[in-house]
């Protein structure tokens, strides 16, 4: 018999179908892959060399849990640089994904009757990861209207005296949405009030376009830094998803309790992948402006092209790279016998009679949406955005 826990638990839905679509693809039918959130590039050569030479000059034994004093310094640099916020080394955990980091805060933190704030829609591993921790994810709905911003108001509304933290991503998977600044004064302000963590998952910080600038809401104050956990990572502004590289910085108790779980889980990260991941933040970023003006010449097109397609509207996101359109005014129309009811069942007649790959909003909270990771090449977005036209004209449409 199974745990209760292992059984309040589903496995991550953007990485079944990423597993699919890839399967799908080594079988020879030629998919068009929107499901996962995965840069297309290549890490770079400067970063692949350092875990290179790591490997020849045999640094492949266990590391300190936390990571490596250079690389914690790279961190710590990196959050100076990028964030104006200071942090010391006992402030700092590095783990193998920034998924980990997120694991192990929830497993620092959380317990029996703790309540987790998470806005909604949400990256999917959020709420799994309160449930595996006993706790309880309460969600609170955003709005297209509204950019997909959490309202203050909202938010103050959903604490209770058992509110533990606060889940942030921005900007955010997967509606690409980013945080302003009076924003986060507001929910800084209610969480210092009402004393609650914030959880702030910045990993696509890289991935801005336009005017738009990303803040840490660790940065607008102490009290609000003493109560921030920052999660951040390699795999969207590096490339390096296969590396397994993330980090947190936070309070040193979180930190350090998170660090004890971490010595009874999977002690260091990759040692060579330490290596790596210095280089990649202390070596020349340029990759980084390339691999970002790509992803907005992707974006531009994949909002403009989806716009024309009847029954779907979506919103230019200022980051990540993902697209978030509406397509509930598609549900109730069929296909043969059956009728598209949701979003999975788009999603499936999607893949099954488009050969396109992608997330069903339901997974991320919002069954109106489906989510497109636009991080793939300009060619393959064209010819995924005329196969979903041609899918959704082959609708009959709802009586
Ligand atoms: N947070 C968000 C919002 C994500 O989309 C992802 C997916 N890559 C992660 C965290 C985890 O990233 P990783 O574990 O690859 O560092
Ligand atoms: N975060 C990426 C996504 O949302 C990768 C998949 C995952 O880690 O679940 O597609």
């Amino acid at each position: 018999m199974l745990s209760a826990r292992a059984q309040k638990i589903k496995p991550s839905p953007t990485l079944a179908i990423d597993s699919r679509a890839k399967a799908m693809k080594a079988s020879g039918v030629d998919v068009i892959n929107f499901g996962v959130g995965e840069p297309d590039f290549d890490t770079p050569d400067n970063i692949k060399e350092a875990a290179c030479k790591a490997i020849r000059d045999g640094f492949t034994k266990y590391t300190p849990v936390g990571g490596i004093d250079p690389l914690k310094d790279a961190i710590i640099k990196k959050f100076h640089v990028d964030n104006g916020i200071t942090y010391q080394r006992e402030e700092i955990i590095v783990s193998c994904g920034a998924k980990h980091s997120l694991y192990n805060v929830a497993q620092a933190l959380y317990g029996p009757g703790d309540e987790v704030i998470i806005p909604s829609p949400y990256w999917v591993s959020y709420p799994d990861q309160v449930l595996l921790n006993d706790a309880k994810p309460v969600f609170v709905q955003t709005l297209e209207k509204d950019s997909f911003m959490l309202k203050p108001e909202a938010l103050e509304a959903a604490i209770t005296d058992r509110t533990k933290s606060l889940i942030l991503n921005s900007p955010s998977n997967p509606t690409g949405m980013l945080y302003d600044k009076k924003t986060l004064e507001k929910i800084a302000e209610l969480a210092v009030r009402h004393n609650f963590y914030v959880i702030s998952d910045e990993i696509y910080e890289k991935l801005v376009y336009g005017n738009a600038a990303h803040i840490s809401i660790a940065s607008l104050h102490d009290e609000i830094k003493a109560r921030t956990i920052v999660i951040n990572g390699l795999s969207k502004s590096h490339a390096m998803t296969g590396w397994r590289l993330g980090y947190a910085a936070g309070p040193a108790d979180v930190i350090k309790a998170m660090t004890n779980i971490q010595s009874q889980s999977t002690s260091n990260p990759t040692s060579v992948t330490q290596k790596a991941a210095v280089e990649a933040l202390n070596g020349p970023q340029d990759f980084v402006s390339v691999m970002r003006s790509e992803f907005d010449r992707r974006r531009t097109f994949i909002v403009r092209g989806l716009n024309t397609i009847l029954g779907m509207h979506c919103m230019a996101p200022n980051g990540a790279f993902y697209v978030f359109p509406h397509t509930a005014s598609i549900y109730g129309s069929r296909f043969h016998n059956k009728t598209v009811a949701s979003s999975t069942d788009f999603a499936l007649y999607l893949l099954e009679e488009a050969k396109v790959a992608l997330v069903p909003g339901d997974a991320f909270g919002d069954d109106n949406y489906l989510r497109i990771s636009y991080a793939t090449s300009l060619e393959d977005i064209r010819k995924g955005i005329e196969r979903i036209r041609q899918a959704v004209q082959n609708l009959m449409p709802a009586t």
